[in-house]
């Protein structure tokens, strides 16, 4: 389980340390998907499909359940894509957090406390799980409700599956979404999520719906689906009371006092963490995203930023020097997609267009030697 959802987490998105940035994450829940996420024909896909139906019906999916699990879906090429374009390294944690602790998702994050205060005080009492922690799962996993993901699981399982990296475990999760639809606890145009399969508010794989997703408002189904979060977000709790949750204690803290010490980026800030560190890590197994968790839940809950200091990256870059350039190179024209000291392909594609105009060599590479000279301009 930990390394499925793992899996899933890097899955998505180009980012994904599991990504989380504020333009990357996928699918955004508007009608109409992206036209690589619309089902196209291929007939070795068929083939496969067909093969899978007779192994369906001897697991004991129903025709019915077949056809209706299968109506109007299809072969994704971008879920092929996105499945293979996985970052190849991993993002530093301050990059990480950059992202994933935002200051507009820590805003954000404030105001889904508030707004869903009684029901988040519901589940810390039955679940033990703080208030705090369940909405930073909660906007990591979905930017609060806001990107559920709106491909079919049933096309992005057995696109997955028929593809075959990881196919047996997609298989599994097809097979699993299947289930779930034969127990009527989702109608077939319903059963959506990321291109990878995870779904609703705190992006659940069909195997830990199964498993752990709960019906928490009482109206006879465990819906992760629905704009209330109710049922997503109790299974967020249940999911981590049920991996050992300590109800009382907290994650950690960013310092060096007592208990177990990390330092998850050389140079950067220590933090010693709580063994409610490691069940948060049963959600996905990172560092970088339990330190994002539980730092989130802090701010979220009215905590500062870390008071550590990160050290210059690989190109000698602080993240101010880095805003710096962002900034610098915006206001000359060259689009990065904000300035939140992350260098990515939004930055790089800016820096390249700005060497290639002033006649350097191209190599979208950041340097202090680079934001020199777009300070001097
Ligand atoms: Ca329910």
């Amino acid at each position: 389980m930990t390394v499925d959802r793992r899996w899933v987490l890097f899955a998505l998105g180009a980012g994904a340390l599991t990504a989380c940035s504020d333009t990357q994450i996928a699918a955004p829940r508007v009608s109409g998907l992206p036209e690589d996420l619309r089902p196209q024909p291929n007939a070795a896909y068929e083939a496969w499909v067909q093969a899978f139906r007779q192994r369906a019906l001897r697991r004991g999916v129903s025709q019915d359940t077949l056809a209706r699990g299968f109506q109007g879906t299809g072969f994704l090429p971008g879920v092929v894509r996105r499945d293979r374009n996985q970052p190849e390294t991993r993002r530093t944690l301050e990059d990480y957090l950059s992202i994933a602790v935002s200051e507009k998702r820590v805003a954000l994050g404030r105001a889904a406390l508030r707004q869903n205060a009684a029901l988040l005080d519901q589940i810390e009492a039955r679940y033990g799980v703080p208030a705090p922690v369940v909405t930073a799962i909660w906007g990591l996993e979905s930017f609060y409700g806001a990107r559920r993901g709106d491909v079919p699981v049933v096309s992005a399982t057995s696109t997955l599956a028929f593809d075959g990296r990881r196919g047996a475990f997609f298989e599994e999760q097809l097979m699993t979404a299947l289930k779930i639809l034969q127990a009527e606890e989702v109608s077939a145009d319903r059963l959506r999520g990321s291109w990878a399969g995870a779904m609703g508010h705190t992006q659940f794989i069909p195997t830990s719906y199964a498993a752990f997703a709960v019906d928490f408002d009482g109206d006879g189904r465990r819906d992760v689906w629905a704009d209330d979060p109710s049922d997503a977000l109790a299974a967020a709790a249940a999911y981590l009371s049920r991996n050992g949750w300590r109800r009382g204690l907290n994650w950690g803290r960013e310092g060096t006092s007592g208990g177990r010490v990390i330092q998850p980026q050389a140079g950067g800030p220590r933090f010693a963490v709580t063994p409610n560190f490691a069940v948060i890590k049963r959600y996905n197994n990172s560092d970088s995203y339990a330190i994002g968790v539980g730092h989130l839940a802090d701010r979220i809950a009215g905590g500062g930023p870390l008071r550590g200091r990160f050290p210059p990256d690989t190109y000698g870059l602080t993240k101010e020097n880095r805003i710096a350039l962002q900034r610098g190179l915006m206001a000359r024209g060259f689009d990065t997609g904000g300035a939140d000291g992350v260098i990515g392909a939004n930055t790089r594609a800016a820096i390249m267009a700005y060497q290639q105009q002033t006649g350097l060599a191209v190599t979208g590479d950041p340097s202090l030697a680079l934001l020199a000279q777009v300070r001097a301009q």
